[in-house]
């Protein structure tokens, strides 16, 4: 029993000084065919395996100043995202979450009303796009205790989550502008940035 105990206690122990770094994964880009394919659920998220992908998703994503990745961008074709909202130059107000992985989510309900807003992709460098998504989404999804877990998710944050979602389903924002006119560079952007920030101001003063 004690022998036991302390064998427990020692797998512990190495796991946590033998884990193994996390690195930052190279992001598929655009016209790699892994991101147009459907991925799979995940059947344990225990495994070791699962959880190591998690926390390189984790480094990516906060080495590339992201607020969301799924598991395809990096060459993975299974159901798992990050969503990690904070507050940037488009949504100042965004909140600020602590970044949540998010196993073989679902959306289970959807408000009516859908809001354009600018999307980016790291799959997608330099392009732009204004993109219809539902405001308001009710999801499913196991956390990377296992537990099965269920939220309401609204404006940037449900953006975020149906943008991730898209790309388990092999989409990417492009497949959803209503036009090709809705398409802007990120330096065209960045210019459309700095006139609303005017805009803003000159009403305020
Ligand atoms: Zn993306």
């Amino acid at each position: 029993m004690v022998a036991r105990s302390l064998a427990t206690i020692f797998n512990q122990i190495s796991t946590q000084i033998f884990k193994p770094q996390s690195q930052k994964l190279p992001v598929y880009q655009l016209g790699n065919p892994m991101l147009r394919e459907t991925a799979k659920p995940i059947t344990d998220v225990s495994d070791r395996e699962i959880q190591q992908l998690i926390d390189e998703m984790l480094v990516t994503l906060k080495e590339s100043r992201g607020v969301g990745l799924a598991a395809p961008q990096i060459g993975r074709s299974l159901q798992l995202v990050i969503v990690a909202s904070h507050p940037n130059d488009r949504y100042p107000h965004a909140p600020q979450m602590e970044p949540t992985a998010l196993i073989n989510p679902k959306i289970i309900s959807h408000s009516v009303e859908t809001e354009k807003g600018w999307e980016g992709c790291l799959s997608v460098p330099m392009i732009r796009g204004l993109v219809p998504r539902y405001r308001e989404i009710e999801v499913e999804y196991i956390d990377r205790q296992g537990e099965q877990q269920k939220a309401k998710l609204t404006d940037f944050v449900a953006r975020i989550f149906q943008h991730e979602y898209d790309h388990l389903e092999g989409k990417v924002f492009l497949d959803r502008v209503e036009t090709n006119l809705d398409l802007v560079s990120e330096a065209e952007y960045q210019n459309i940035l700095q006139v609303a920030k005017q805009v803003a101001t000159a009403h305020t003063s």
